[in-house]
């Protein structure tokens, strides 16, 4: 291997960013007597929901059980269709199959690898069984709403959209999680924009909705644990539902109170480092940097490139194995969905039925993108970058 550019510690494309008053939140918690679910969790929702302007946020253990409640709690079951994207995480669709329905992907914009709305239109022309949609807002940058939501409308479809990058990310002025869809959730997994180890919560406007998903989060009982365990509490309850048990607890809502005090400050560094990015990117005709819609405020949750293949001699893969030679390491943000094992069997599609998100996928990297990123490792990695479009020049 010849000596190229690059650093002698690898930088991770993605990292949880935690610090000492984190650390001191989660430690004041485990000296307090009462772990899980709690007064924190309670605090914590009532935080995120002042903070995005949602009229209720139940917090929950994933951002994947946020799903799988909202869906099951809205009555979603085998014979209802969901539509979603093929660039997303598997859970947004086990989500659906968890409850018995049937996913059914539309194609993405070309643009930022979100639901194309004109897709969506086109599968509702021939499908009368659609109940549902998942907007994913792919990388922190919101899909388009208004479309999506009029669509829905006039169909009388129910909107979940899957916030898991999008926190703190804003459609036309208004936090995701504040539109008027169904509901929405959010993800606090260890590498999202806001940390809980793992986490997540649903937003919604609906008191009945909200209702629903807190009775299912936690084995479909009637009153919360910590009412019946307090003080004064009592030993009687009712299991209303089969509920599943996907509740958050105080020492992972500790964190998210502390992260979410800091998250306008971690938002601005991310955004600083996309948008050296970009400055430095643009200009290259071997590069397509993010799109950033002017009605949007992005979340800059991961910083996705395309490569403009006939301008480089070597390929996405080659790209990969070039920048983990200088120690910059990288993810690809989705292998579409349609391509794993399981949902070949369960979607009984080909790659060629989503040409978009194929095209998107097969020339997409994700560099690294973390608030605790210093000004040199920014600078490792666009040196990097361009050390390699240089020495492969088509
Ligand atoms: C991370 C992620 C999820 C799942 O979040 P968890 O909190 O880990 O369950 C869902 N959808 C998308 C798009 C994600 O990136």
């Amino acid at each position: 291997m010849t000596a190229t550019s690059g650093r002698s510690k690898f930088l991770p494309a993605l990292l949880p960013f935690i610090e000492e008053d984190d650390i001191r939140a989660v430690n004041e918690v485990l000296r307090s007597g009462w772990l899980t679910v709690g007064k924190r969790c309670l605090d914590f929702e009532s935080a995120l929901a002042k903070f995005m302007g949602a009229r209720h946020v139940h917090a929950v253990s994933s951002c994947t059980a946020a799903l799988h409640l909202a869906l099951t709690a809205l009555g979603l079951k085998k014979g209802d269709v969901v539509v979603t994207s093929p660039i997303t995480f598997t859970a947004t669709v086990a989500a659906i199959v968890h409850t018995g329905a049937t996913p059914l992907l539309a194609d993405v914009d070309r643009d930022t690898g979100n639901l194309d709305p004109a897709q969506v239109e086109k599968l509702a022309r021939t499908n009368r069984r659609i109940r549902a949609i998942i907007p994913v807002h792919f990388a922190g940058h919101p899909c388009e709403m208004d479309a999506l939501l009029s669509l829905a409308r006039k169909h009388r479809w129910l909107v979940v959209e899957d916030a898991a990058h999008a926190l703190a990310a804003e459609y036309k002025g208004t936090p995701i999680g504040a539109l008027p869809s169904t509901a929405t959730c959010f993800s606090f997994y260890a590498c999202k924009n806001l940390c809980a180890i793992e986490g997540g919560a649903i937003a919604t406007d609906s008191a009945t909705l909200d209702r629903r998903v807190r009775l299912w989060s936690l084995h479909g009982i009637s009153r919360d644990a910590w009412k019946r365990y307090g003080e004064g509490g009592s030993w009687r309850y009712d299991v209303v539902e089969p509920g599943f048990k996907n509740n958050f607890t105080d020492v992972q809502a500790a964190l998210a109170l502390s992260q979410l005090g800091k998250l306008d400050r971690l938002q601005r560094r991310r955004e600083k480092i996309a948008l050296r990015y970009g400055e430095v990117f643009q200009p290259l005709e071997a590069l397509e940097v993010p799109v950033v819609r002017s009605d949007v405020k992005m979340a800059w949750h991961i910083y996705v490139l395309r490569l403009r293949k006939r301008r480089l001699k070597i390929g996405r893969d080659g790209f990969i194995e070039e920048l983990r030679r200088r120690n910059i390491g990288t993810s690809v943000h989705f292998v579409p969905i349609h391509l794993h094992s399981a949902y070949k069997k369960i979607l009984k599609k080909s790659a060629k039925d989503y040409p978009v998100a194929m095209d998107f996928y097969s020339r997409a990297l994700t560099l690294p993108l973390h608030p605790g990123m210093t000004d040199e490792d920014v600078q490792d990695v666009i040196e990097s970058v361009l050390d390699i479009c240089r020495r492969n020049r088509a």
